[in-house]
């Protein structure tokens, strides 16, 4: 739609120019600073931080009712910057010039309602949001857009040049980080670290493809993180871990676009997600915070934070109910097929333990509950979802055994729907499956497949059949017509079809 088009009164919202202020803030000590350089910690005592608008800007433009129209309008608009995370500018990045945005399809993805079967099976109204539907196939496309986007910012104002964008990745960060990077040919190049042998095949690709240089390094992600943290403290690199609090911003449009697909009714709510670094937790509360705060929408919706037993360290912080009490304690992780959430040690944990305290506060009540859930559940549920019509990979399979979890303790009434997280698509994670199917799981993940969810390809040769087809030898003729007909019957008797009367 042409912006001549729109209803007069909403004209002037639709396209944001470059306005507001914004600052880091440490969620330690709470100093901030400006952001005209790329900080990931606080300079002064070095905790992790997150970004602010402190003009007020959202609440000075618009009320919450003028501001769901706008959005709901901007959604009709064809301009490439408006039409990825930056739909939301004035939440995400205010400051940062709509010339800067890089959208690559990232956003919007689509949330599918399960089956009645499943959602029978579930105990729950569920639908699942696809985030493995973005264009590098998870979620992290979000966090990378906004931070490549005020990155290029920067590059075309003249104040960086010549950046080497790195990131210490479970696989899908790098992934991301190295096809937002590649689209940015001027002026920055990107590196990923790897664990050897911990990043499927799928994942490893990625990057190799988008061009960016690729380290494997023995040990486990959090080993990684710690060779990348040292890399950024002592020499100049972007780094792109969700220690950059550009990441977590732009994933707070996960929640945007929920609202906005909910017609802003967060009533009865519940959002399910998968916690590793637990950066898309912190984004996923802020950004409800942040409609709350603006009017958009009137309640928050309850959230659930899932954890594998392998890999629980957010999990068992909040297993202490007195808060006085609670104290964390990096764990030791087990092999686990939600391996992009395989992460003993959280980057963010200072940001969660923030930010939950603050929406249970606005929420009146206790809203942000944590899961645990085995190996086996995760798997199984995997399965299950994909059996169903869904694309989920073991991540989206662990927040919906944390959903059936949540139902078996209570957590969820009738009257409530959930949203859960896929957050990458199936394919990237088909070796867990085809472990799973051909029964090789090693001991360590406490695996035995369920012969019922097993599933794998036959080989049809019909008895009779002495010639066969082969590639640059094709069947001819009488042979040919033999070929097909006998390998249908094959087929209808494996199948116990009935003839056509
Ligand atoms: C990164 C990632 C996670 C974990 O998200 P955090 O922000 O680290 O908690 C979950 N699933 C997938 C597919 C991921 O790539
Ligand atoms: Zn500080």
């Amino acid at each position: 739609m042409k912006l001549t088009d729109f209803p007069s009164d909403i004209r002037d919202l639709v396209i944001p120019a470059p306005a507001g202020e914004m600052l880091y803030r440490c969620l330690d000590c709470g100093n901030e600073h400006g952001i005209n350089e790329l900080l990931y910690v606080c300079p002064d005592c070095g905790s992790v931080m997150m970004l602010h608008e402190t003009s007020n800007l959202a609440a000075k433009k618009a009320d919450g009712p003028t501001w769901r129209k706008v959005l709901d309008h901007r959604r009709m608009l064809n301009i490439p910057a408006l039409k990825g995370i930056y739909r939301y500018h004035e939440f995400l990045g205010p400051v940062v010039p709509l010339e800067s945005v890089i959208y690559l399809g990232e956003g919007h993805t689509p949330v599918v309602e399960a089956n009645s079967r499943l959602q029978e099976l579930t105990g729950a109204r569920f639908f699942f949001k696809n985030d493995g539907q973005n264009p590098s196939a998870s979620f992290k496309d979000r966090g990378m857009a906004s931070a490549l986007s005020y990155i290029n910012s920067l590059i075309q104002k003249g104040t960086m040049k010549e950046i080497l964008a790195v990131c210490a990745s479970t696989g899908d960060t790098s992934a991301a980080a190295a096809l937002y990077a590649s689209y940015l040919t001027e002026g920055i190049k990107s590196a990923v670290l790897l664990p050897q042998g911990k990043v499927t095949p799928q994942q490893l690709s990625q990057p190799l493809g988008n061009g960016a240089k690729v380290f494997e390094i023995p040990g486990v992600f959090d080993d990684c993180m710690k060779v990348v943290e040292n890399l950024s403290s002592r020499y100049d690199v972007a780094l792109l871990n969700s220690k950059n609090a550009w990441r977590i911003l732009g994933q707070e449009s996960y929640s945007f676009e929920i609202a906005q697909d909910f017609d802003y009714d967060m009533a009865n709510m519940v959002v399910v997600v998968p916690i590793g670094n637990a950066g898309n937790i912190t984004a996923v509360m802020n950004g409800f915070l942040k409609f709350l705060d603006a009017g958009i929408i009137e309640t928050l919706p309850k959230i659930i934070g899932v954890q594998s037993h392998h890999a629980n360290p957010v999990y068992r912080y909040y297993l202490e109910p007195d808060t006085a009490k609670r104290e964390f304690k990096p764990v030791t992780v087990k092999p686990s097929v939600a391996q992009a959430a395989m992460i003993g040690n959280p980057v963010s944990m200072p940001r969660v333990i923030n930010v939950v305290e603050t929406y249970n506060r606005l929420s009146g009540q206790k809203n942000v509950f944590f899961m645990e859930v085995t190996e086996q559940a995760i798997m199984d549920s995997e399965l299950i979802a994909n059996r169903n019509g869904h694309i989920a990979c073991t991540q989206g399979g662990e927040t919906l055994a944390g959903l059936m979890e949540a139902v078996k303790q209570g957590l969820i009434s009738s009257d409530e729907t959930a949203v859960i997280d896929s957050t990458a698509h199936a394919l990237k994670f088909s070796g867990f499956q085809e472990t799973y199917f051909t029964g090789t799981f090693p001991p360590e993940f406490g695996i035995t497949p369920n012969p019922e969810l097993i599933n794998a390809p036959e080989e049809l040769k019909a008895e009779g059949l002495t010639e066969f087809p082969a590639s640059g030898a094709p069947l001819t003729g009488e042979a040919f017509e033999r070929f097909v007909r006998l390998s249908a019957d094959a087929i209808a008797a494996r199948l116990n079809l009935s003839r056509q009367t």
